[in-house]
C-alpha cells in the first residue's frame, strides 16, 4: 500500500472570505484511514467554515477538496454524502417531529437516492437496517419516540445515528458534543470512538473540552484566525507555545 493510497480526504488551500473578511485562509491538510483529527481553535477561528466547505454546504473561493482521490470541490452536499462523507452540525438537525426511528430510516434512503415523502411516512421502508442503527447508538429502545421529545443529549446521537446510516466512510462532526454536559460529553466522544474504531471509520471533530480532545484524538489541528497553526500529535500540539500563548493562555 502505498502512502496515499490511505489518504481519505485532502484538503488544498482552502480559502473562504464573507465580504472581505477571511474565515479560513489557505487551509490544507489531510485525513488518513485510521485517523481521529480534533480540530480546534477559539470561537471565530473558523472551524464551521471549514467544515461547510468539506461538506458542501459553501464552495471556498480558492482551493480545492478531494475525497479518495476524486475532486468534490464543487459537488453538493448528497453527492459527497453519497460518495461517503457522513456529518453532523454544530446545531441540531434533526426532524423533531418525526420519530427517532423515521430520522434514519430517511438517512438510509437519502444516501441510496430513494426518495422520501415527507408527508406520507413509508413506514416499513428500511425498518429493520433503521433499528439496526439505532442499536448501534444505544437508541433502538426509544425508536419509537419524536425526535423532538428525546432529551437533548439523545438527539445529538440521533444525529450520530442519521449519520452513520449514511454508510460513510468518513464522518466530518462539528461539534458533536455542543449543549452537552461534561460527563455526558466524554460519553458521546466514547461512543464515537468505538463505532469508529469497529468499523475502521476515519473521524474529524470539532470539540472544545481539551480534556476530551486529548483523550480521544489521534491528531490536532489548531485553527487561529483561519489558519492552521499547527497539525501535530496531541502531545506536540499540547505542549507547543505558539499553541499555549494563541489558545489555552497557560493553563495546559
Ligand atoms: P468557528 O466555528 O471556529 O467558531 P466560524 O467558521 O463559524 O468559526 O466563523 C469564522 C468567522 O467567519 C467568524 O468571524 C464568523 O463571524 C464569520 N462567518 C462565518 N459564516 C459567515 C457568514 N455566512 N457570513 C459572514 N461571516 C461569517
Ligand atoms: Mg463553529
Amino acid at each position: 500500500m502505498t502512502a496515499s493510497s490511505s489518504t481519505v480526504l485532502k484538503a488544498s488551500g482552502l480559502t473562504k472570505s464573507f465580504g472581505g473578511f477571511m474565515a479560513t485562509n489557505d487551509v490544507s491538510f489531510e485525513v488518513h484511514a485510521g485517523d481521529a483529527l480534533a480540530i480546534i481553535g477559539p470561537n471565530g477561528a473558523g472551524k464551521s467554515t471549514l467544515f461547510d466547505l468539506l461538506t458542501g454546504r459553501k464552495t471556498p473561493d480558492t482551493g480545492t477538496v478531494e475525497l479518495f482521490g476524486e475532486p468534490v470541490t464543487h459537488l453538493p452536499p448528497w453527492q459527497r454524502v453519497k460518495r461517503g462523507i457522513g456529518r453532523s452540525f454544530q446545531v441540531s438537525s434533526v426532524f423533531r417531529s418525526y420519530t427517532a426511528l423515521e430520522n434514519v430510516q430517511m438517512g438510509l434512503m437519502v444516501s441510496s437516492s430513494q426518495s422520501w415523502n415527507l408527508l406520507g411516512r413509508a413506514a416499513n421502508t428500511r425498518r429493520d437496517e433503521a433499528l439496526a442503527v439505532l442499536d448501534k447508538v444505544g437508541l433502538a429502545p426509544k425508536h419509537d419516540m419524536l425526535a423532538g421529545e428525546l432529551s437533548y443529549g439523545d438527539q445529538r446521537t440521533l444525529e450520530l445515528a442519521v449519520a452513520l446510516s449514511t454508510q460513510p466512510r468518513l464522518l466530518l462532526l462539528d461539534e458533536p458534543t455542543a449543549g452537552m454536559g461534561g460527563e455526558e460529553s466524554r460519553e458521546c466522544l466514547s461512543l464515537i470512538r468505538n463505532i469508529a474504531a469497529k468499523e475502521h471509520l476515519p473521524i474529524v471533530f470539532v470539540e472544545h473540552d481539551m480534556d476530551i480532545v486529548f483523550s480521544f484524538a489521534s491528531r490536532v489541528i489548531v485553527l487561529v484566525a483561519g489558519q492552521v497553526l499547527i497539525d501535530d500529535q496531541p502531545s506536540v500540539v499540547r505542549s507547543d507555545e505558539r499553541v499555549k500563548e494563541a489558545y489555552f493562555g497557560e493553563d495546559i
